[in-house]
């Protein structure tokens, strides 16, 4: 990778900011002050320091945030903010981007990161991921209802969803349930519903695969992964 890029990327500043750097003879590749921005280095193997302090590279970051209802599941948007336009700069350098995508009003676990073969793994159809949601209902689920979501329920467009697992944590008029998911269909749940008479009024993601939405994380607040989540993801 080129000198101003990784040095860039790791929060350095703007590639004229790191000529700047360079300029001053801050930089230094294995021991050696280097001046040339396009230089390329191996960056799991050089050794580039700035001011005689290592630079640490990464090349993935992996944020789980706890969406709030108003913001988009995308990396950018002409009307809405976006759950990318609320990181912070330094983490916004990555290009992170939301792996998937919840409704605008739906809230809770949202992943985060510029690793795509992890985003193709947790999204492809063919590895069956598990979503666990919890959601309010305008209407009586009953266990009718939860064998029609295990057998599949038709939408409006025709597609039969795969099972689904529905559980009912408050009966009545107006329900409350936690469902668990393998797919991710465009407005699946609150389709679901509709498909049996139903209304989602309230949404929320509390996991997805192994990953558990940490609850100390307030609306609109994130975090790195740990360790532990990242690799029993992977
Ligand atoms: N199903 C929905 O209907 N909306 C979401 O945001 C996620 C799953």
């Amino acid at each position: 990778m080129r000198l101003d890029k990784l040095l860039a990327n790791m929060g350095f500043g703007s590639r004229k900011e790191v000529k700047g750097l360079l300029k001053k003879g801050a930089i230094t590749v294995n021991g050696i002050p280097v001046k040339s921005p396009s230089i390329h280095v191996d960056e799991n193997n050089d050794n580039v320091q700035v001011n005689g302090e290592t630079v640490e590279y990464r090349e993935f970051i992996y944020l789980m945030m706890h969406k709030p209802p108003g913001l988009v599941s995308a990396t950018e948007d002409k009307r809405d903010e976006t759950v990318v336009d609320i990181l912070q700069p330094e983490d916004r350098l990555f290009d992170p981007f939301p792996v998937g995508r919840l409704d605008k009003d739906t809230e809770g676990l949202l992943l985060l990161t510029n690793d795509g073969t992890l985003s193709h793994q947790l999204l492809s159809p063919k590895k069956h991921v598990q979503k666990l949601y919890y959601a309010q209902i305008n209407g009586e689920v009953t266990e009718n209802t939860i064998q029609q979501f295990e057998a599949g329920v038709t939408l409006d467009d025709e597609y039969v969803t795969k099972p689904a697992i529905l559980k009912i944590l408050k009966a009545g008029s107006v329900s409350e349930i936690e469902i668990i998911i393998t797919e991710g269909k465009f407005h699946q749940i609150k389709r679901m519903f509709e498909a049996v008479g139903m209304e989602v009024t309230y949404l929320k993601r509390l996991q997805m695969g192994s990953l558990k939405l940490d609850e100390e994380l307030q609306l609109g607040e994130y975090r790195e992964l740990s360790d532990e989540e990242l690799n029993s993801l992977i």
